[in-house]
Formats: C-alpha cells, sequence, structure tokens
C-alpha cells in the first residue's frame, strides 16, 4: 500500500494509485470530490495540464445505468458554458447533440402563444442539452486520459485537514486517502464544503423555495414529430406556477413544473389522480390533452426541491477548494448553474497557470474572482423566477423588453439587455448588474423627461 493511500479493505486493484500519485511535493496529484459537470470537465482540463487526477464519485457509473430519472433531464447551454466547453476542445462534439432554442413561446391561460426571441440576432440562441449525454461524453473523454482515474462508489465521508487525508465509503469498505490537494464538486449538497469549513470562521447561507418540481415527459408524435414548436422553450407563466419546456432531439420535450410544496394547488393536493387532474384543468387545460400518460407520470417521478446557497470562504489554505453548486447553488430559473460551474473551471484552471508555483495564490484569486459574481447570479436567479411566472404576462414588462431589444439594435456597443449580458455573454454578472442598473437609470430619466415635455406641451396647449 501506498504511503498515500490506508484503507480499511483492500482496495480494487484499478484504484490502486500510481507511483506519481503519490508525490506530495510538487503539488500534481489532485482529488476531485463529485464526477458531476464541474468535476469531470476538471478531470479531463487538469489531466491535459499535466495533473495525476482522482475522481470520486458517489454513485455508480451513470454510462452503464443510464440517466438517472426525474432530475433535470436537459439543461440550457449558453455563452458561458459554451467558452469552457470550447477551451477544453469538447464543443464541436457537444453541439450535434444540442438542440437550438431560438427564444420562448409563452402559452397564455386562453391557449394562445406568443413567441420572445432570446436576442436581437440569430446568434443569441441557447441550446438544449440532455445531461446524461454531456456527462457521458466529460466522462468518456476524461477516462481516456493516461493520468485521469474514475473511481465510481466512492462517496466522501470526511475529512481530516491536519492530516490531509479523505476517508471515502465504497463498496469494499472504508478508504482513506491523501492527495496533494482536493477539488470539491460534489453539488449543492456538498459534504466536503461543511468538513472543509469545520473550525474555520465560515459563512454559508441556504434557502429552500417554497416551490419545488416535478418533470414530466411531451412524446412526439407517430413520425416523430414534435407537437410543439421545437425549436424554443416553452413557458406557461401562471402567478401560482410554472411550466417550463426544453426540447430534445427525438422530438419530445422534457416539461418541468415549479408548484408550491404546500397550501392549495400545490404537490400536497396532488397525491391523487383527481389532486392531478384538477390542477391541469384550472392551469394548463391546453397541456393536458397532449399528455395522455399524465397521471402515470405524475405518480412515478419524483419532486425536486430547489436550493439557493452563497458560502465564504471557497478554500482553505493550499488544499481545499469548491467549485460549481458546492460553492453556489442557485435557483433553475435563469439557466445558469450549469454554466456558471463550468466558467469557475475556466477560472480555477486560469488561476493556476497564472500562479504556477504557488497554489494558494492561485485558490485565493480564483476565489476573489469569482465569489461576488456568484452572489449576484444567486439574486439574479431569484429574480428572474418572478419574471417567468409574472412578468412575461405583463404588458409594461413586455414594452420594456421590446423597447430593450430595440435600443440594443440601435445601439449594439452600448445598450445590452441584462438577459443578453447573461446569457449572450461572458461578462462577469456582478458587471452585467451594474450595468444593467445604469441603462434602466438612463430609461428612467428619459422616461421622466419625455413626460414632462409631454405634460409641459399639454399644458401650453391648453392655456393657448
Ligand atoms: C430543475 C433544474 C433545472 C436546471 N436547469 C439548468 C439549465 O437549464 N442550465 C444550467 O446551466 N443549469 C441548470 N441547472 C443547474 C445545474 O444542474 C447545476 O448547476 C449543475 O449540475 C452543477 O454542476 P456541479 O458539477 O457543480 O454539481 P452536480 O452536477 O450536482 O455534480 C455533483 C456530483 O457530486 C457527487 N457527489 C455528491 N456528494 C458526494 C460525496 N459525498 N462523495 C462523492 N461524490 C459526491 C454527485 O453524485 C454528483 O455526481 C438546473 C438544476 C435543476 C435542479
Amino acid at each position: 500500500m501506498s504511503l498515500a493511500e490506508t484503507s480499511a479493505a483492500a482496495p480494487a486493484a484499478h484504484n490502486a494509485p500510481t507511483a506519481a500519485a503519490v508525490g506530495g511535493g510538487a503539488g500534481r496529484n489532485v482529488a476531485i470530490v463529485g464526477g458531476g459537470l464541474a468535476g469531470s470537465l476538471l478531470a479531463l482540463a487538469l489531466s491535459e495540464r499535466g495533473y495525476e487526477v482522482d475522481v470520486y464519485e458517489r454513485r455508480s457509473d451513470p454510462r452503464a445505468e443510464g440517466a438517472e430519472g426525474g432530475r433535470s433531464i436537459n439543461l440550457g447551454l449558453s455563452k458561458r458554458g459554451i467558452q469552457a466547453l470550447t477551451e477544453v476542445g469538447l464543443i464541436e462534439m457537444i453541439m450535434p447533440l444540442t438542440v437550438v432554442m431560438r427564444g420562448r413561446v409563452i402559452h397564455a391561460m386562453d391557449g394562445t402563444t406568443r413567441f420572445q426571441p432570446y436576442g436581437k440576432n440569430r446568434g443569441e440562441v441557447l441550446y438544449s442539452i440532455d445531461r446524461s449525454e454531456l456527462i457521458r461524453i466529460l466522462l468518456d473523454r476524461a477516462e481516456k486520459q493516461p493520468h485521469v482515474r474514475l473511481h465510481f462508489e466512492h462517496k466522501l465521508q470526511s475529512v481530516d485537514k491536519d492530516a490531509r487525508t479523505l476517508e471515502l465509503e465504497t463498496p469494499d469498505g472504508a478508504r482513506t486517502v491523501r492527495p496533494d490537494w482536493v477539488i470539491c464538486a460534489d453539488g449543492a449538497f456538498s459534504r466536503a464544503r461543511p468538513e472543509m469549513h469545520r473550525g474555520l470562521r465560515a459563512d454559508y447561507h441556504q434557502e429552500y423555495l417554497e416551490w419545488g418540481y416535478k418533470e414530466l415527459s411531451l412524446a412526439a408524435g407517430p413520425n416523430g414529430e414534435s407537437v410543439i414548436d421545437l425549436t424554443a422553450l416553452h413557458v406557461w407563466p401562471r402567478a401560482h406556477c410554472l411550466f417550463v419546456s426544453h426540447p430534445n432531439r427525438d422530438g419530445s420535450h422534457t416539461l418541468t413544473l415549479f408548484l408550491p410544496h404546500e397550501g392549495e394547488d400545490s404537490f400536497a393536493t396532488t397525491q391523487t389522480p383527481e389532486g392531478v387532474r384538477a390542477l391541469f384543468k384550472k392551469y394548463f387545460p391546453d397541456l393536458q390533452p397532449m399528455l395522455p400518460s399524465l397521471v402515470e407520470q405524475w405518480m412515478a417521478r419524483p419532486t425536486g426541491a430547489l436550493l439557493t446557497t452563497k458560502t465564504a470562504p471557497w478554500r482553505f489554505e493550499n488544499w481545499m477548494v469548491l467549485v460549481g453548486d458546492s460553492a453556489h447553488a442557485v435557483y433553475p430559473f435563469y439557466g445558469q448553474g450549469m454554466n456558471s460551474a463550468f466558467e469557475d473551471c475556466s477560472a480555477l484552471l486560469s488561476s493556476l497557470k497564472l500562479h504556477p508555483n504557488d497554489r494558494s495564490a492561485a485558490l485565493t484569486a480564483y476565489e476573489n474572482a469569482r465569489r461576488p459574481h456568484t452572489d449576484v447570479l444567486m439574486e439574479l436567479s431569484k429574480a428572474n423566477f418572478i419574471e417567468l411566472r409574472q412578468k412575461v404576462n405583463s404588458p409594461l414588462f413586455l414594452l420594456r423588453k421590446r423597447l430593450d431589444v430595440l435600443l440594443n439594435r440601435l445601439m449594439p456597443k452600448w445598450w445590452l439587455p441584462i438577459y443578453t449580458m447573461v446569457s449572450h455573454t461572458t461578462m462577469p454578472y456582478g458587471d452585467a448588474l451594474l450595468r444593467a442598473r445604469k441603462q434602466n437609470r438612463i430609461l428612467g430619466g428619459v422616461a421622466a423627461g419625455l413626460a414632462l415635455a409631454v405634460g409641459a406641451g399639454a399644458w401650453w396647449a391648453l392655456r393657448g
């Protein structure tokens, strides 16, 4: 057994660290806790930069078992995610697996629809991608690297920061590993984060939304044709609840219903077939006929909880660092969770490059560059829930949106709607918010000026 590893039960042969992984001084041996989106992307990127990478993932290999049902089956990929995937050379492989979404189709209560483009040109679109296909590509590519070892069914249990070891639970028993440093990419319900924070003056804030979510499938027609426009995100906004659908390549759509957990018309009142039918009749009468297996799907699919978190610090000395949802889980209403997790990966890689001989400085620079902006993303994602549920139906909001697009068309360098900045650029989130506020002030000033001019004109006319 190597210096870097002790084990209550003998580990499987393929889990044994290589001689290079045992080395300590150079800091090339990195453990990644969590083989999800951020963890697998970093495994690939770090191995290409000469690191020895061990990924410890609590689940079994998703490629062997198929996608996990009922949990965010497809995701909206936008500029930030595209940029990170481009940097690791994967974008050309991933793009053919996506479906382009040109904008939102809003479904009103009376069954009428209205299309809202995402931006002023054809480049400003989002891409829908199947989560399981994306993770399969990332894991396949990471596994092909000679310096990456994927360890499935390895669940982080605890961390000993003094001994610099990780305690893992595996099917063969407990296992202790001693990497040079650790990247915590174990998602919103991170085990690594509280372990890292133990004994530190750390902040952690989490909020659960009163709404949960459930995913349903809207099947394609008999010839594989989509029953609603395939090239858009569909939204059924209701003040009380919200349906969103992402298209799939086979013509089907993944529908996500956001609904209160408790109270009138909630997950609590839809535990029976009658309750489910009543909810759909009241809020989504146009959708119900398209879902012949509604009740069966409803009963079979789990109800998910939505959590938003922010925390500090993101690192411990030169040894541990958080990325993705473990650092900042956000509500999914801006479609930025994965995109910002990938952007974290890019930022971490840049910081490591900038400080090749000082990992502590690299991790500090990474946290300083990212944390203020992901804190802003948390607020933006909360606000977008209200926009999707309520504002998209408001004439004033629609007018404002059109004005934003018009000004952007007239002055593309000077005027950028906040949605464009967040989804179609890599401008830091905080900068995007500041710029949007400035634009709002200008627009408010112009509106007040116009109102004054009209008022003065009317007074002058009446007086004469
Ligand atoms: C309903 C919904 C819709 C969404 N839609 C979008 C969207 O359209 N666009 C977008 O950008 N984002 C979206 N997101 C957010 C996105 O799913 C997350 O932000 C993203 O998955 C974060 O990636 P991650 O790698 O940080 O975490 P995860 O993808 O959650 O990966 C964490 C990994 O760590 C593993 N793990 C956990 N605990 C342990 C442990 N103790 N030991 C070892 N391994 C462990 C997990 O099994 C998992 O594989 C959505 C989320 C939800 C809930």
